[in-house]
């Protein structure tokens, strides 16, 4: 008999009517003839409700009682749902976060899976009972109640998806599925009827606010496909599977994050751990930094741009203040009036071009391209806040999102191919059952045989990136890490990007031809580089990773010349020599995390 997991979120139980409506989807699955746990949420803005209650009694409530106090939003609808199944007809019984055995470490409202006791809710449904879990909250070792952190009740549901090996996971919710791009910027934005685990990491970090990141880890982790539907209808919404190639459309998604700051530290000395401390400062802050840009300047000196969330600004300014004086820096500038635009794709790792079209669309709608970071999956720049929305809508339309990709499977498809045997890869007989959540690396690789490019005063203007880049793919050369960073200077910038040793001299040709016809100051290139990439679930969530890479090359000696970071990888590009002592510390520092 399948096995259905359903998550109701506080929209889909806000009121009785829609408790009821929840109710009667989980019977007629259940009808169907599948054994049915359904996980709810606090009905609609309840949480937030129980937040102002412990405003309004005092400005620093003790982390445990306020797990106490949200913890009741979710057994009040458990409790209400379980009625309603009951008054329909069928049987249901309610279960706290406790009562399911959902075990937590002790961080209070953000607390994190250990394991789950399957053991009762088993019995229960082969008693023919709905299961009606409360969703977001656990118990630590010591039975005190703990909370997943807000919108956690996704993470309970894909956990128990997991750990009951559930056939799927459907989450209602009010919005159909997954976008192009949030529809509330652009209405032209696409319903997807798939996307991978990796894609929806991404957007989800950017700001697609559809589902709880962790949760989508989990359903990675253990391979559990996710159904994001609406609870208002019966429509079909997105499955999110492992599958990467459910089409070939080089990009599967577009975001904009509106609130950036761009903060830079000028004229860092270009030697080992000083760029360390700068980040270290500011995760002591717990303050998120997202794009990371190192440009080695031509006077030996770097300087070190990221981008912060624009509310955290200030206090990072205030962090590094004396920071940057500690490490003999020679500036810090900032500016708040930037937003990010990123497109997101599985197949842009096969497609040499994604960056010059992305490039190509903002530059013809007349936006300036401050800032480029990329990863395996991802490109993001940061773009004036006033053209956002504009650069937003060039870059979606420049690959079509609005349109269906005429190969796109369905989800059906996808299952008559694994039903033909295509290998679906997860890591779940590779993890530890008493540590669910924990942070799971899937390799430290190293790749060598790489080369650097840096162009020097490049205008900071519309349009060069985009013809820098088209003229590079022209070349048949195929660039990898691109970083376009900020360095003091009015109206120039310098931009790095890495080729294969064997490009360098081709690379190398080009760049002087493209500085030559943009009076760029100059050209520097060189091999002899390597890439120390750690893979693996949730790197972003598990913060400390970026941090132990760094600080563990720091230790060693070795000086980081570019860096790129993604949910899925960290990557620091470093001397050849020095790669092998980076991978064998780098595997000892993370030896408990690497999958077997
Ligand atoms: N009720 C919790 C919140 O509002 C958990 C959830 O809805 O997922 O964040
Ligand atoms: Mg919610």
């Amino acid at each position: 008999m399948s096995l259905i997991v359903q998550k109701f979120g506080g929209t889909s139980v806000a009121d009785v009517e829609k408790i009821r409506a929840a109710a009667r989807k989980a019977i007629r699955a259940q009808r169907q003839g599948n054994r049915v746990v359904m996980v709810v949420s606090a009905m609609g803005k309840n949480t937030d409700r129980l937040l102002e209650l412990a405003a309004e009694v005092g400005p620093n409530p003790p982390a445990r009682e306020m797990d106490m106090l949200l913890s009741t939003g979710e057994q009040v609808s458990v409790a209400l749902v379980a009625m309603a199944i009951h008054e329909l007809g069928s049987e249901a019984v309610s279960l706290t976060g406790g009562q399911i055995g959902m075990q937590t470490d002790s961080s209070f409202s953000k607390a994190r899976i250990r394991s789950i006791n399957t053991e009762r809710i088993n019995r229960l449904l082969d008693d023919g009972k709905i299961v009606v879990a409360a969703g977001f909250q656990g118990i630590d070792n010591d039975l005190n109640i703990t909370t997943l952190g807000r919108g956690g009740s996704d993470t309970t549901a894909v956990a128990l998806a997991a750990v009951l090996k559930a056939d799927s996971c459907e989450i209602y919710t009010d919005v159909d599925g997954v976008y192009t791009t949030d529809p509330r910027l652009l209405p032209e934005a696409r319903r997807v009827d798939v996307i991978s685990y990796d894609e929806m990491l991404e957007l989800a970090s950017l700001g697609a606010s559809v589902m709880h990141n962790r949760s989508i880890e989990f359903a990675k982790k253990f391979g559990v496909p996710i159904h994001v539907r609406s609870s208002f209808s019966d429509t079909e919404g997105t499955m999110i599977v492992t599958e990467q190639e459910s089409s070939s459309a080089p990009v599967s998604g577009a975001a904009m994050t509106p609130d950036e700051a761009r903060v830079t530290v000028l004229g860092v000395p270009d030697v080992p751990g000083k760029s360390l401390q700068i980040f270290s400062a500011i995760a002591e802050k717990k303050i998120a930094v997202d794009m990371v840009v190192q440009n080695v300047g031509d006077g030996g000196k770097a300087d070190v741009s990221f981008t912060v969330q624009r509310k955290e600004l200030a206090t990072t300014l205030a962090t590094l203040a004396p920071v940057v004086d500690a490490i003999g820096a020679e500036a810090l500038t900032h500016d708040d009036q930037v937003s990010k635009v990123s497109v997101v794709g599985a197949n842009m790792v096969q497609q040499a071009a994604v960056a010059s079209r992305m490039f190509r669309a903002l530059a013809q709608a007349d936006v300036n391209i401050h800032m480029i970071t990329t990863s395996e999956i991802k490109i993001s720049a940061l773009v004036p806040r006033d053209q956002a929305i504009d650069a937003l809508r060039a870059v979606h339309t420049a690959f079509s999102l609005h349109e269906k990709p005429s190969d796109a499977k369905s989800w059906s498809e996808i299952k008559a191919d694994r039903a033909a045997g295509v290998e679906v890869e997860t890591l779940v007989s590779r993890l530890r059952d008493d540590a669910l959540e924990a942070l799971t690396l899937t390799g430290i690789s190293v790749v060598e045989d790489q080369a650097r490019v840096t162009l020097f005063g490049v205008p900071d203007r519309p349009g060069i990136a985009a013809d820098m880049f088209e003229k590079i793919g022209a070349a048949g050369i195929s660039v990898d890490m691109i970083v376009q960073g900020y360095n003091g200077e009015e109206g120039s910038t310098s931009v790095s990007f890495t080729v294969d040793e064997d490009a360098l001299e081709p690379s190398l040709k080009v760049a002087k031809q493209i500085a030559a016809a943009h009076a760029m100051r100059g050209v520097q290139g060189g091999g002899n580089i390597a890439k120390v990439t750690v893979s693996g679930i949730g790197l972003r969530s598990h913060t400390h990773v970026a941090t132990l890479l760094f600080e563990t090359l720091a230790a060693d000696e070795i000086n980081v010349q570019m860096i790129g970071t993604s949910e899925l990888q960290v990557t620091a590009v470093i001397d050849s020599e020095a790669a092998v002592r980076a991978k064998i510390g780098l595997e000892r520092v993370f030896a408990e995390s690497l999958a077997k």
